[in-house]
Protein backbone atom coordinates (compact mmCIF):
# COMPACT_ATOMS: atom_id res chain seq x y z
CA UNK A 1 0.00 0.00 0.00
CA UNK A 2 1.16 3.73 -0.81
CA UNK A 3 3.11 5.53 2.29
CA UNK A 4 2.95 9.17 2.69
CA UNK A 5 6.35 10.42 2.30
CA UNK A 6 6.48 12.39 5.25
CA UNK A 7 4.85 10.02 7.96
CA UNK A 8 5.26 6.36 6.57
CA UNK A 9 1.46 5.20 7.24
CA UNK A 10 -0.86 4.61 4.60
CA UNK A 11 -2.23 7.23 1.68
CA UNK A 12 -5.71 6.16 0.55
CA UNK A 13 -6.00 8.46 -2.27
CA UNK A 14 -9.01 10.16 -0.94
CA UNK A 15 -9.49 13.53 -2.51
CA UNK A 16 -8.92 16.94 -0.93
CA UNK A 17 -7.24 14.87 2.12
CA UNK A 18 -4.29 13.33 0.53
CA UNK A 19 -1.85 14.51 -2.56
CA UNK A 20 1.12 13.10 -4.82
CA UNK A 21 3.71 15.75 -4.37
CA UNK A 22 5.91 16.73 -6.76
CA UNK A 23 9.43 18.28 -6.74
CA UNK A 24 8.32 21.60 -8.43
CA UNK A 25 5.34 21.84 -5.73
CA UNK A 26 8.07 22.81 -2.34
CA UNK A 27 11.31 23.76 -2.08
CA UNK A 28 12.44 20.87 -1.14
CA UNK A 29 16.11 22.24 0.05
CA UNK A 30 14.25 24.85 2.96
CA UNK A 31 11.98 22.28 4.08
CA UNK A 32 13.54 18.55 3.72
CA UNK A 33 10.44 17.55 2.03
CA UNK A 34 10.83 14.65 -0.28
CA UNK A 35 8.53 14.06 -2.99
CA UNK A 36 6.21 11.36 -3.08
CA UNK A 37 2.35 10.86 -1.50
CA UNK A 38 1.58 12.78 1.57
CA UNK A 39 -1.20 13.76 3.84
CA UNK A 40 -2.66 17.55 3.44
CA UNK A 41 -2.40 17.27 7.21
CA UNK A 42 1.25 16.25 7.46
CA UNK A 43 1.94 19.05 4.60
CA UNK A 44 0.67 21.28 7.36
CA UNK A 45 2.70 20.06 10.03
CA UNK A 46 5.86 20.82 7.79
CA UNK A 47 4.55 23.99 7.14
CA UNK A 48 4.29 23.62 3.68
CA UNK A 49 0.75 23.21 2.89
CA UNK A 50 0.73 27.18 1.80
CA UNK A 51 3.89 26.87 -0.60
CA UNK A 52 2.02 23.72 -1.80
CA UNK A 53 -1.00 24.82 -2.18
CA UNK A 54 -0.22 28.01 -4.09
CA UNK A 55 2.43 25.78 -6.46
CA UNK A 56 -0.78 23.50 -7.30
CA UNK A 57 -3.03 26.80 -7.47
CA UNK A 58 -0.71 28.16 -10.14
CA UNK A 59 -0.46 25.22 -12.09
CA UNK A 60 -4.32 24.51 -12.22
CA UNK A 61 -4.56 28.28 -13.69
CA UNK A 62 -2.02 27.31 -16.47
CA UNK A 63 -3.13 24.44 -17.64
CA UNK A 64 -7.18 24.99 -17.06
CA UNK A 65 -7.54 28.50 -18.06
CA UNK A 66 -10.96 28.78 -18.08
CA UNK A 67 -12.36 29.11 -14.73
CA UNK A 68 -15.74 30.28 -12.29
CA UNK A 69 -14.60 31.51 -9.16
CA UNK A 70 -16.46 33.03 -5.84
CA UNK A 71 -14.54 34.23 -2.54
CA UNK A 72 -12.56 31.22 -1.59
CA UNK A 73 -13.01 28.92 -4.58
CA UNK A 74 -11.98 28.28 -8.69
CA UNK A 75 -14.12 25.41 -10.54
CA UNK A 76 -11.44 24.87 -13.76
CA UNK A 77 -13.23 23.73 -16.29
CA UNK A 78 -11.73 21.14 -18.54
CA UNK A 79 -15.03 20.82 -21.48
CA UNK A 80 -12.98 17.75 -23.65
CA UNK A 81 -13.01 15.29 -20.69
CA UNK A 82 -16.26 17.15 -19.40
CA UNK A 83 -14.37 17.52 -15.79
CA UNK A 84 -13.84 19.92 -13.00
CA UNK A 85 -10.80 20.76 -11.04
CA UNK A 86 -12.00 22.71 -7.83
CA UNK A 87 -9.03 24.93 -6.18
CA UNK A 88 -9.98 26.12 -2.41
CA UNK A 89 -8.64 28.43 -0.50
CA UNK A 90 -7.91 25.70 2.47
CA UNK A 91 -6.19 23.64 0.05
CA UNK A 92 -8.41 21.12 -0.57
CA UNK A 93 -8.20 20.29 -4.06
CA UNK A 94 -10.93 18.25 -6.06
CA UNK A 95 -11.36 16.58 -9.85
CA UNK A 96 -14.20 15.38 -10.86
CA UNK A 97 -16.08 14.73 -13.74
CA UNK A 98 -19.72 16.70 -14.64
CA UNK A 99 -21.53 13.76 -13.54
CA UNK A 100 -20.62 13.60 -10.19
CA UNK A 101 -23.13 16.71 -10.00
CA UNK A 102 -25.75 14.50 -10.90
CA UNK A 103 -26.48 14.03 -6.67
CA UNK A 104 -26.94 16.27 -4.48
CA UNK A 105 -24.62 17.21 -2.53
CA UNK A 106 -22.36 16.21 -4.81
CA UNK A 107 -20.64 12.28 -4.86
CA UNK A 108 -16.93 12.04 -5.46
CA UNK A 109 -16.48 8.12 -6.69
CA UNK A 110 -12.43 7.26 -6.56
CA UNK A 111 -10.66 3.79 -7.06
CA UNK A 112 -8.57 3.10 -4.35
CA UNK A 113 -6.78 0.37 -5.33
CA UNK A 114 -7.18 -3.25 -6.72
CA UNK A 115 -7.90 -5.82 -3.74
CA UNK A 116 -4.05 -7.46 -3.85
CA UNK A 117 -2.45 -3.88 -3.76
CA UNK A 118 -4.42 -2.31 -0.86
CA UNK A 119 -4.31 -5.70 1.07
CA UNK A 120 -4.24 -3.65 4.38
CA UNK A 121 -7.19 -1.31 3.28
CA UNK A 122 -9.46 -4.65 2.25
CA UNK A 123 -8.84 -6.65 5.50
CA UNK A 124 -9.88 -3.01 7.70
CA UNK A 125 -13.13 -2.99 5.63
CA UNK A 126 -13.64 -6.55 7.74
CA UNK A 127 -15.77 -8.11 5.08
CA UNK A 128 -14.74 -10.37 1.59
CA UNK A 129 -17.71 -9.64 0.10
CA UNK A 130 -18.14 -7.50 -2.87
CA UNK A 131 -20.91 -4.40 -3.00
CA UNK A 132 -20.94 -4.26 1.19
CA UNK A 133 -20.55 -0.50 1.75
CA UNK A 134 -18.59 -0.04 4.67
CA UNK A 135 -18.49 3.22 6.47
CA UNK A 136 -15.15 5.18 5.83
CA UNK A 137 -15.26 6.56 9.35
CA UNK A 138 -15.47 2.97 10.26
CA UNK A 139 -12.22 1.95 8.33
CA UNK A 140 -10.24 5.09 8.96
CA UNK A 141 -10.53 3.82 12.81
CA UNK A 142 -9.51 0.22 12.05
CA UNK A 143 -5.97 1.94 10.04
CA UNK A 144 -5.69 4.33 12.54
CA UNK A 145 -5.67 7.23 9.97
CA UNK A 146 -8.39 9.72 11.71
CA UNK A 147 -5.90 11.90 12.70
CA UNK A 148 -4.40 12.53 8.89
CA UNK A 149 -8.54 11.85 6.98
CA UNK A 150 -10.13 14.51 9.44
CA UNK A 151 -12.84 14.67 6.66
CA UNK A 152 -14.61 10.37 6.80
CA UNK A 153 -17.80 10.81 5.54
CA UNK A 154 -18.24 8.17 2.81
CA UNK A 155 -18.31 4.18 2.31
CA UNK A 156 -15.97 2.17 0.81
CA UNK A 157 -17.11 -1.18 -1.12
CA UNK A 158 -15.24 -3.90 -3.05
CA UNK A 159 -16.39 -3.89 -6.55
CA UNK A 160 -15.96 -6.01 -9.90
CA UNK A 161 -14.17 -3.95 -12.66
CA UNK A 162 -14.51 -5.56 -16.09
CA UNK A 163 -11.05 -5.39 -17.56
CA UNK A 164 -10.92 -7.95 -20.35
CA UNK A 165 -12.60 -7.62 -23.72
CA UNK A 166 -15.44 -8.90 -25.15
CA UNK A 167 -13.84 -12.46 -26.40
CA UNK A 168 -12.01 -12.85 -22.84
CA UNK A 169 -13.86 -10.97 -20.22
CA UNK A 170 -11.68 -10.45 -17.13
CA UNK A 171 -12.83 -9.66 -13.60
CA UNK A 172 -10.86 -7.60 -11.17
CA UNK A 173 -11.55 -6.47 -7.53
CA UNK A 174 -11.23 -3.18 -6.59
CA UNK A 175 -11.87 -1.15 -3.38
CA UNK A 176 -14.05 1.94 -4.40
CA UNK A 177 -14.67 5.19 -1.84
CA UNK A 178 -17.71 7.22 -2.71
CA UNK A 179 -18.23 10.10 -0.78
CA UNK A 180 -20.16 13.63 -0.94
CA UNK A 181 -18.28 17.01 -1.79
CA UNK A 182 -20.28 19.98 -0.58
CA UNK A 183 -19.93 23.12 -2.60
CA UNK A 184 -21.07 26.30 -2.09
CA UNK A 185 -24.23 26.99 -3.12
CA UNK A 186 -22.81 29.51 -5.82
CA UNK A 187 -20.12 27.15 -6.96
CA UNK A 188 -23.11 24.43 -7.70
CA UNK A 189 -24.97 26.34 -9.50
CA UNK A 190 -22.38 27.97 -11.47
CA UNK A 191 -20.93 24.32 -12.20
CA UNK A 192 -24.61 23.28 -13.34
CA UNK A 193 -24.80 26.58 -15.67
CA UNK A 194 -21.33 25.65 -17.41
CA UNK A 195 -22.40 21.81 -17.90
CA UNK A 196 -25.08 22.54 -19.86
CA UNK A 197 -23.44 25.13 -22.35
CA UNK A 198 -22.36 23.70 -25.21
CA UNK A 199 -18.66 23.11 -25.77
ZN1 LIG B 1 1.45 11.54 6.48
Amino acid sequence: MTECSLCGRPVLGLAGQDWSVLPWMVDQRATDVRPGPAHVRCLHEYGVAREWAEAVEAYYCARWPRWLSGPDWRLHVSAPARRFHLWRSDGRLSSFPYASLRHHPALLVTELAEVGNGAALATAMGTADAGVEVPLAWVLRELRLTDRYPDETGTIARRLRSVGTAGRPELIEVLVARHPLPLDTECRRAAHARMHRPV
